[in-house]
């Protein structure tokens, strides 16, 4: 049986839940008897050194590294048993650090074979596109900034865009946990910014969990803060609060 944190009523109940999360490579634990707890409408920002353990959060989480030991409950069900496609159709979407569109397609067929109804790549191009299929790419791409861009083919697009893109794609399936590592990396100032407004109107009805290193960017999305230290909490809690944490400036913040 899993625990359940006092006081946490049923209907309270976060959406992601992991608990006593361990994962060892070789008899490393990069990950080391990790607590965390998302709920909906939440935006969860990971921050911690290089090898703290961020990445490898995520790839438990997605099914795309087996666990040690733990458990990962995503509403009812548990992710440690669960496959890689199958956690997908569950509701987690996951945006890789390097973005993965299809770089000859345009932003809507990028869109479209996003799509989920198990279509293969080439497959959907020849299908007749059924309206609310097109309706919803509209609207995602005015989502993610792109309309104007919706007929261009996507090697065209600045690095910005690309990841803009792919976090469209992730739309596509309407996932209830969305996972974004270093979303922001090597974007503009501007992009930036519409970045974090993106990822504030995404949270809606739904979780989304970002690990990232630009503290200008985690101050404006943030709903709360986890730093990860050696696979472990070093602190966890409002911006301000982990900012003035003298051990996070000692291991993070300070250098
Ligand atoms: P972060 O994203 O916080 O920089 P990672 O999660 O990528 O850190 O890595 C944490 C530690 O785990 C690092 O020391 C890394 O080398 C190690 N690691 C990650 N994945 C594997 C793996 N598949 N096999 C062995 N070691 C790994
Ligand atoms: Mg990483």
């Amino acid at each position: 049986m899993s625990k359940q944190p006092i006081g946490v009523q049923a209907q309270h109940r976060p959406v992601l839940a992991i608990e006593g999360l361990t994962v060892s490579f070789d008899g490393f634990k990069a990950v080391d008897d990790l607590n965390l707890y998302v709920d909906r409408n939440e935006v969860r920002v990971v921050i911690g050194p290089n090898g703290a353990g961020k990445t490898t959060v995520l790839d438990l989480i997605c099914g795309k590294t087996a666990s040690t030991a733990g458990s990962i409950q995503f509403n009812n069900l548990e992710l440690t048993k669960m496959r890689e496609h199958d956690i997908v159709r569950a509701g987690v979407g996951r945006k890789f650090q390097t973005p993965s569109i299809y770089e000859n397609l345009t932003v809507f067929e990028n869109l479209e074979v996003s799509f989920p109804r198990g279509r293969k790549v080439f497959g959907a191009l020849v299908f007749k596109r059924a309206p609310d299929v097109v309706e919803r790419i509209e609207r995602i791409a005015e989502e993610i900034f792109l309309t104007e861009q919706l007929h261009q083919q996507a090697d065209l697009l600045s690095h910005g865009q690309k990841q803009w893109l792919e976090i469209g794609m992730l739309l596509m399936q309407e996932p209830e946990l969305l996972m974004l590592d270093e979303p922001v990396a090597g974007m503009s100032v501007s992009e930036r910014e519409k970045t974090a407004e993106l990822l504030g109107r995404i949270s809606k009805g739904r979780s989304v969990l970002v690990i990232e290193h630009d503290m200008e960017f985690v101050k404006s999305i943030a709903h709360k803060v986890t730093v990860l230290h050696q696979g472990k909490i070093l602190a966890e809690g409002s911006m301000d609060a982990v900012q003035s944490n003298p051990k996070v400036i000692e291991v993070y913040l300070g250098h």
